[in-house]
């Protein structure tokens, strides 16, 4: 992008402001344009099913970047405003309201939608998922209306969203119920060990979890849902029914101008479309592997990392986005922190008690190498762990499942 042209960024979460920001450290001089479709400015998701839910912390917390900082920066930040359309040959988009905005250089940080559920009572409007802040507003008002009248919550999906808001649902003394319609929490991202810990830290906090949950409607009254009814009758009462069953990416916009997308808009290692002028950051993408394979990922640090990937590609720097991949979780009392992938993990070591649970990690092992750690209030573990994966190193099994072995000093040697 030549250095007097104007930089659009679509979709002004952590993704695009962050690769806006990137620009700017990286040299660029010319115009950014940062539109978000939501009424706030940029703000951070993660507390939305945590702390901010819980009332533990306020709305200047959520804050990614104030607007006045962002116009210091140069960076011109529009909110409430939809792009509908983007057309490639004349490089310009088309804005809700009929207004053209031309672009010389186009990030796409347009995030992901939360699935909902073709269920029969499903679109009552106390039936919620949870992406936005205004998404999050509507979960805190159901709640206080459940604490109020002493109504249930149901929870559908046992993801790390369903989870959080069933664990602050219950430190705000809520009754919940966990419905999961695979045999295991958190089926897709955790080793068994650790989903059946998991069970059992919510079923400790007095969650109802259900799982092999089988789903046949929500029971309606007076156009609010009152009851979720399994398949084989059992009927669970709720106030509020929160919807935790994954996202879509959003990469309308990409497949209509006709890039290529599969489960997300289809970038490389750098952030690359097949387009010269333009790149994709964060959940809207789908990154293509070295071995043709595409990783999907949602997390803070992906949209971060693919953000100064993003702004790099569009200078001409080619910067590839390889660092092993980590997220976290808070539940009740609990921090998890992963490093890596553990999928198609075949063996595991643990290091701590688990059976306390009072801090403790799991290293998955693949093919004899460790490809991933899993750390419960263990920050040191985990911080050692991203390096030990960043270098490739591997510590046997029994190096990792003894304390008092320094794992460090693998990295040292
Ligand atoms: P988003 O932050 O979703 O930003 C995309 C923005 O683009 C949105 O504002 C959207 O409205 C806007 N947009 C979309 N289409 C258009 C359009 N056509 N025109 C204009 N604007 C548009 N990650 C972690 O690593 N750890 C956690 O603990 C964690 N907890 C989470 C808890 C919750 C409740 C949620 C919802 C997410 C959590 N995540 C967590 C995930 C993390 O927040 C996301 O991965 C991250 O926000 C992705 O950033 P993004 O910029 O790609 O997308």
């Amino acid at each position: 992008v030549a250095a007097d042209g104007h930089i659009v960024i679509v979709g002004a979460g952590q993704a695009g402001t962050l690769t806006a920001e990137a620009l700017r450290s990286g040299g660029f001089s010319g115009a950014i344009t940062l539109l978000g479709d939501e009424p706030h400015g940029p703000y951070h998701r993660p507390p939305l099913s945590k702390a901010w839910l819980a009332g533990e912390v306020g709305d200047a917390q959520l804050m990614l970047r104030a607007p006045e900082m962002l116009a210091k920066k140069g960076i011109t930040l529009r909110t409430g405003v939809q792009v509908e359309a983007m057309d490639r040959t004349s490089a310009t988009l088309r804005l809700a309201g009929g207004e053209t905005l031309a672009y010389t250089g186009l990030v796409l940080a347009t995030g992901a939608t939360p699935r909902r559920l073709p269920l029969d009572g499903g679109d009552a409007p106390n039936v919620l998922p949870l992406r936005s802040k205004d998404d999050a507003s509507a979960i805190a008002a159901a709640l206080a209306r459940c604490a109020e009248q002493a109504l249930p919550v149901v929870v559908i999906g046992g993801g790390f969203i369903g989870l959080e808001v069933a664990a602050t649902a219950r430190k705000k003394g809520l009754a919940v119920t966990v419905l999961e319609a695979a045999p295991r929490l958190l089926g897709r991202v955790l080793s068994p060990g650790l989903s059946a810990w998991y069970a059992a830290l919510h079923r400790s906090h007095g969650v109802q979890l259900v799982l092999d949950a089988r789903i046949d409607r929500i029971d309606t009254s007076d156009g609010l849902a009152s009851a979720v009814v399994m398949a084989d009758g059992t009927r669970h009462a709720c106030g509020l029914v929160v919807l935790g069953v994954g996202v879509s990416a959003n990469d309308g916009l990409a497949a209509a101008a006709g890039l290529a997308c599969e489960r997300g808009i289809i970038v490389d290692a750098c952030g690359r479309t097949a387009d010269p002028r333009i790149v994709a950051a964060g959940d809207c993408t789908a990154r293509r592997l070295d071995d043709g394979s595409l990783l999907r990922l949602e997390s803070v640090q992906n949209a971060t990392e693919q953000a100064k990937s993003a702004a790099a590609a569009l200078l001409g720097q080619p910067r590839p986005f390889t660092a092993t991949p980590w997220f976290w979780s808070d539940q009740y009392n609990k921090k998890l922190q992963m490093a890596g992938l553990s999928a198609g993990a075949d063996a595991w070591a643990v290091r701590g008690d688990m059976d306390s649970g009072a801090s403790f990690s799991v290293y998955h092992y693949r093919g004899g190498r460790l490809i991933a750690v899993d750390s419960v209030n263990a920050a040191k573990d985990h911080l050692q762990a991203r390096k030990l994966l960043d270098a490739g190193v591997s510590p046997t099994p029994a190096q990792a499942s003894d304390s008092r072995f320094d794992l460090g000093s693998l990295l040292a040697a």
